[in-house]
């Protein structure tokens, strides 16, 4: 974690390697944490000079950080986990046949960066978050993983196929990348002792 100085204001920054990076990038994430990816390897003086060279690009990210808009539902993690899970299961249940698809199991996490994903044994996981979010919003997630069950990449036939089975989907992800950072920000209050 490095601390960033934009005209007074500090930015943590975490710098995180990565096997899939090519080049050095900055990624704003939400209040004041952005993440800087770098290649396996990325000497520490590289590092300080793309931390010199985003800085005024953070400052502008950190200016642009929007205020909380939703009204999230005070879940705690362990309800917000079993809504979840029991959400994504009746629309993976109703969506998997109707793309053709057969998943193996679901998983429910707390990831930082993905609503979901899925494993070439397909097996599905999700982000327990998606449980504070629109109902659709978490159907969406859902039909973009299952889709991956057919094509395990972002190509453009990945992008038809979901186009295909859920017309709306370009919305929804767009309200993802706006209110996203919301659902991650959001800290559940303690679960009651002996609620797990
Ligand atoms: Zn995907």
């Amino acid at each position: 974690m490095r601390l960033v100085d934009v005209g007074g204001r500090l930015i943590e920054v975490q710098v995180r390697e990565s096997a899939r990076a090519r080049v050095v990038r900055a990624v704003f994430r939400y209040g004041d944490q952005a993440e800087l990816v770098v290649p396996v390897g990325t000497s520490g003086r590289t590092v300080d000079r793309a931390l010199r060279e985003y800085a005024p690009w953070l400052a502008r990210q950190a200016e642009r950080a929007p205020e909380p808009v939703l009204t999230l539902p005070p879940l705690t993690e362990t309800q917000g986990r079993c809504r979840a899970r029991a959400l994504v299961t009746e629309t993976a249940e109703e969506e998997a046949p109707r793309i053709g698809v057969v998943y193996r199991r679901i998983s429910i996490r707390d990831t930082s960066s993905r609503w979901g994903s899925c494993s070439s044994s397909g097996s599905l996981s999700f982000s327990w978050r998606l449980a504070l979010a629109p109902r659709r919003i978490l159907d969406y997630v859902v039909v973009h993983e299952l889709c991956h069950l057919v094509h395990h990449d972002h190509s453009r036939r990945f992008w038809s196929l979901l186009a295909g089975v859920r017309s709306t989907y370009r919305e929804e992800r767009r309200w993802l990348s706006d209110h996203g950072w919301e659902l991650l920000a959001y800290r559940p209050p303690h679960d009651a002792l002996g609620d797990v």
